[in-house]
């Protein structure tokens, strides 16, 4: 199954990529805010199993927001492909890797312009994010994928300056500045891939590849996150999970390498789709 949040309202996206309304669909009985059907995501899963639809329309990727706008908490998972700790000069974690939030107002759709900071190095990073389905407390890793509602594409913009300042790194700061969390275009849902383990992730600036990985490399699975974030603290309904990026990041290349007004930026996971980050300079203020 697939979800997207399209002008405000919450649609199923068809096998023939046409998005039909859910308010509407369902006479009333699911609202239209893609965030609250998290609640009550294993009730939607039901009735969406065996739903006849009415036909439904056509959309372009600008008129989406993200599949979940409006999270209570959203993780993000650093060092957890091997290749980039190796760039980024750090060990390979074993037990837990680095987690850091990133702030709810920084989150978008997939389709969006994005101001540079000033005087920043604003990077990119790829990487696959899930959206969890059902409150998540010491779950176990084997159950794991039973608490992930659906897997999207997102983007953790970095501007290496801010996180990197102070006595120690600033990962939420740096990665939170207006629009640098793009995700979508759609959620789907993990039965709905061959392997939601292993799936291609990548990214391109101007049309040049930067990332290129399969989450199948992760260190820490989706299933091993949520069993290891949820033995700290209980996952909630619609909390996004931003699970790390393979490498080829700006920082970790030679000469290092950075956004600049103009740029183009496009990311893809495989089975979801891509989004697309166009750049401008911010003035100082
Ligand atoms: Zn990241």
């Amino acid at each position: 199954m697939r979800t997207a949040h399209l002008s405000g309202r919450l649609v199923l996206v068809t096998d023939e990529g046409l998005a039909v309304d859910v308010e509407q669909a369902s006479d009333g009985r699911f609202g239209p805010d893609p965030q609250d059907v998290y609640e009550v995501w294993s009730a939607f899963r039901g009735w969406q199993a065996t739903a006849v639809l009415p036909p439904g329309r056509p959309f372009s990727p600008e008129e989406l927001g993200a599949p979940a706008p409006r999270p209570r908490q959203v993780f993000a998972v650093g060092l957890n492909y091997r290749a980039h700790a190796d760039e980024s000069g750090y060990e390979v974690p074993s037990t837990l890797p680095p987690v850091f939030p990133k702030y709810v107002s920084s989150i978008t759709g997939p389709v969006t312009e994005v101001d540079l900071p000033p005087d920043g190095r604003t990077d990119w990073e790829v990487e696959l994010v899930a959206v969890i389905g059902r409150r998540a407390h010491h779950v176990a890793e084997d159950d794991a994928w039973l608490y992930v509602a659906g897997l999207t594409a997102g983007q953790d913009l970095s501007e290496r300056e801010t996180q990197l300042a102070g006595p120690a790194p600033q990962f939420g700061l740096g990665k939170s500045f207006p629009g640098f969390s793009p995700t979508g275009p759609v959620l789907v849902t993990p039965d709905t891939f061959a392997d939601p383990d292993d799936l291609a992730l990548g990214c391109t600036l101007n049309g040049e590849e930067m990332q290129k990985g399969r989450t199948g490399d992760l260190v820490f699975s989706v299933p091993a996150l949520v069993a290891r974030l949820s033995a700290v603290l209980p996952l909630l309904p619609g909390d996004v999970l931003f699970t790390g990026t393979p490498a080829g990041v700006g920082l970790g290349r030679t000469p290092q390498r950075w956004i600049s007004p103009g740029d183009v930026l496009v990311s893809e996971v495989e089975g979801i789709g891509e989004l697309r980050q166009t750049f401008r300079a911010r003035p100082h203020r």
